[in-house]
């Protein structure tokens, strides 16, 4: 058998209908806030971006950044590991083929930041450490869908020279 406990309401007279006094109540909790926060700042966590720039921690993962070699070329080899391992399929690759050795380069590298969630797995997946997304820069927001395409030279601005051996381990 199901207990029922019944809760007796408080007489609904003047004072309680006129909700005068939970209002108040309510006023003085928004005042207090609003004055501590005025006049001493404390515990405020509210950023004035873009003027101040939150911190970002050491594992953030930003913009893309395609890597270089040495020589300034891109280290990517287009082997298509990145945008296999990409769940959101947001990664084209077309193929070219370097003429000076026995690899390939991305002719065509291109990222749609209106599908990708930023996990990490193309950068993960890269046996080259051709891909990265330390850039530390915040993706900001486009107005249209083809600003959103990042191709392979706006990718490559953002990269810098790697040493790590081509396929294999860190230098
Ligand atoms: S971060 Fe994730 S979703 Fe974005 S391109 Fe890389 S694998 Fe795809
Ligand atoms: S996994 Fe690395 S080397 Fe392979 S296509 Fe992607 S970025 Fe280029």
């Amino acid at each position: 058998m199901v207990k029922v406990k019944v809760v007796e309401r408080p007489p609904a007279d003047l004072v309680v209908q006129s909700w005068l006094p939970e209002l108040w109540k309510g006023m003085k909790v928004t005042g207090r806030h609003f004055f501590v926060n005025l006049l001493t700042r404390k515990g405020i966590v509210t950023s004035q971006y873009p003027e101040e720039k939150r911190q970002y921690p050491p594992r953030y993962r930003g913009k893309h950044r395609l890597m270089l070699r040495e020589d300034g070329t891109a280290r990517c080899v287009a082997c298509f590991m990145c945008s296999t391992a990409c769940p959101a399929d947001c990664i084209r690759i077309v193929a070219g083929e370097r003429p000076d050795e026995n690899e390939k380069f991305p002719a065509v590298f291109e990222v749609d930041f209106i599908k990708c969630v930023f996990c990490g797995l193309c950068e993960e997946a890269c046996p080259c450490d051709a891909i990265r997304l330390d850039s530390g820069v915040h993706r900001a927001p486009a107005y249209t869908r083809a600003e959103e395409l990042n191709g392979k030279e706006d990718l490559l601005s953002l990269g810098g020279i790697s040493v790590s051996r081509q396929g294999g381990e860190f230098k």
